[in-house]
């Protein structure tokens, strides 16, 4: 017998609907390069989606196909966001960050139609306009600046909406038809597209609202720092109408300093990003006792392993919470997040802040499991290592133009290429990336951790740990360090940090200073790279 309830398709345009009709009062501001600030509600977000989707119509561009932005954080990329999937076009967020090439592929592979860039990005413009793809027929600038001559029509923005009508009237669309493409950074091998559909999205947003992930109200005035390029926002774009909270954009300004002021000046509650992001702020911060939080906000970190001291920092001396998520790309990103549960809510806040380090437990909507060499299940004893796999509403089960790949299992799961650790309540520690793990004589030394425990030493900046090689022991880890400007420390005090915290044959001394070392378009320490350059590193002795 099936029920009698009425059935509607989960669609992106129900989300800037709800937020038109019942949300009137939240407040959308939006930062450009310049600095200068836009302010915008909702009912205003929708009416320009509506303008947008009518221009795009008028333009040629068809349900299906993939219209990219290459654009920061701002009021007209969220107008696209909704506007392009609300047409039924598919939304290509690009990363401008990206190498030439990297983009020249993304473009060409996911064949965009209709491209947006933000003005400030004109100079990144005019060096891909020998790698656009034919299938391209227009550009849109978003804001004011000189464009480069193209062979194909140049728009502003401005001009693509003005004199288009703000009716909403978005097409009903299978809810399974595609609504965004995002591609993985490729920081191994060409990157990869993943197509997410308007149910996956909308599904992926209400999760993404609910109490232990980002618990997010109408009241929240809500700073995405991390990238809206940067899979999907990580759900904010959608997540914030969905319960009618206030956003501030804060454009490419993401220095410390402008970031705190936005801060400050509109009362934020709520914010995302990368740990780069928030130990460059905590360091801001440190440099002034008199810089503080009015009203310390709550913050979600993601994208690698957040250090316990960089939690630590923000909650003892700020009294700004964070709370570590893990995700990505393949999974609309969010999986897990450390939020406490029964069995460790009595725990005092250091013994929880402690407890932070690791990656938490999935939510209802995404199932994990770990398997060990042999296909088995690993043990939940915080001790064996297994690779993580996925499954759920917003994983993905293919790739965007490729017939098959090895990460999806013939049993519907998704192998994410992270090896983990599962404790006796259900939370995963990810100890590193099945790549960068140090095989040494059999066994699996954690890159990651040896990193965290060498990043609490004082005058440590940023440490990698990547595998050199060894004629015994095939791989031992060669540690590679930024040290804290002004200081010098030595390598033994470096290596101390270590005592009685890791097994001993996981001591290693091999320790080289260095100037910086290389980070991914997305922040994230980049292992492929650094390999390379120390491919014919001796070890000591
Ligand atoms: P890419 O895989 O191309 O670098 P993603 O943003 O999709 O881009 O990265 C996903 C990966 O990032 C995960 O598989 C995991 O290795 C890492 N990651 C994400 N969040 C965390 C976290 N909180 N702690 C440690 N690693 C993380």
């Amino acid at each position: 017998m099936l029920g009698l309830m009425q059935e509607h398709p989960l669609l992106v345009s129900s989300i800037l609907r709800h937020a038109a009709r019942h949300h009137h009062g939240a407040r959308i501001i939006s930062q450009d390069h310049t600095g200068s600030i836009i302010r915008s509600t909702w009912p205003e977000i929708a009416a320009n989606a509506a303008r947008l989707a009518h221009g795009l119509a008028r333009l040629g561009v068809k349900r299906g196909e993939r219209v990219a932005t290459l654009a920061w954080n701002t009021t007209p990329h969220l107008e696209i966001y909704h506007g392009v999937s609300g047409m039924g076009a598919v939304l290509h967020t690009v990363n401008p960050r990206l190498f030439k090439d990297q983009i020249a592929f993304i473009l060409a592979d996911a064949a965009d139609v209709v491209m947006f860039i933000d003005a400030s990005l004109l100079p990144l413009l005019a060096n891909l306009a020998d790698v656009l793809p034919p299938s391209l027929h227009h550009v849109v600038v978003l804001g004011d600046g000189e464009a480069p001559a193209l062979p194909i029509p140049v728009l502003r923005y401005a001009d693509l909406i003005a004199g288009e009508s703000d009716a909403q009237d978005w097409p009903v669309l299978d809810e399974r038809a595609a609504s965004s493409l995002c591609y993985t950074s490729g920081t191994t091998g060409d990157p990869k597209g993943v197509l997410y559909s308007h149910r996956s999205t909308v599904l992926h947003a209400m999760a993404g609202v609910m109490p232990d992930v980002f618990g997010l109200r109408a009241v929240d005035v809500v700073l995405p720092v991390v990238p809206m390029f940067h899979v999907n926002a990580w759900s904010l774009p959608y997540a914030c109408p969905m319960v009618g909270a206030s956003m501030v954009l804060p454009g490419p300004k993401l220095d410390p300093a402008s970031l705190h002021a936005l801060f400050e000046a509109e009362r934020v509650t709520f914010s995302a990003g990368v740990p780069t992001i928030w130990t460059a702020l905590l360091q801001w911060l440190r440099a002034d006792p008199a810089r503080r939080f009015t009203n310390p906000p709550r913050l979600v970190v993601g994208g690698t392993a957040l250090p316990v001291p960089i939690t630590a920092g923000f909650a003892e001396g700020y009294g700004v919470p964070i709370l570590h998520a893990w995700g990505m790309t393949e999974i609309s990103p969010l999986g897990s997040t450390n939020a406490r549960k029964p069995e460790n809510a009595d725990w005092s806040d250091a013994e929880f802040l402690a407890y932070s380090r690791k990656q938490g437990r999935p939510h209802f909507g995404v199932d994990l499991r770990a398997l060990d060499g042999t296909g088995a299940p690993i043990a939940q004893d915080d001790k064996a290592y297994g690779e993580l796999e996925v499954q759920g509403h917003w994983v993905a089960s293919a790739y965007f133009n490729r017939e098959t790949d090895p990460a999806f299992t013939p049993d519907g799961w998704m192998r994410t290429g992270d090896v983990v650790t599962i404790d006796e309540l259900g939370c995963i520690e990810i100890v590193d990336r099945a790549k960068d793990v140090i095989k040494s004589g059999g066994e699996w030394i954690s890159s990651i951790t040896l990193e965290n425990i060498v990043l609490a030493h004082p005058d440590v900046q940023l440490a990698a740990v990547i595998p050199a090689h060894h004629p015994k022991w095939d791989e031992r880890p060669l540690l590679l360090v930024v040290r804290k400007p002004g200081t010098d420390p030595s390598k033994d005090s470096i290596l101390a940090t270590y005592e009685g915290r890791i097994a001993k044959w996981w001591v290693h001394d091999a320790v080289e200073f260095v100037d910086s070392l290389p980070l991914t378009a997305t922040g994230k320490l980049w292992k492929a790279e650094l390999k390379k350059a120390w491919a014919d590193y001796r070890l000591p002795g």
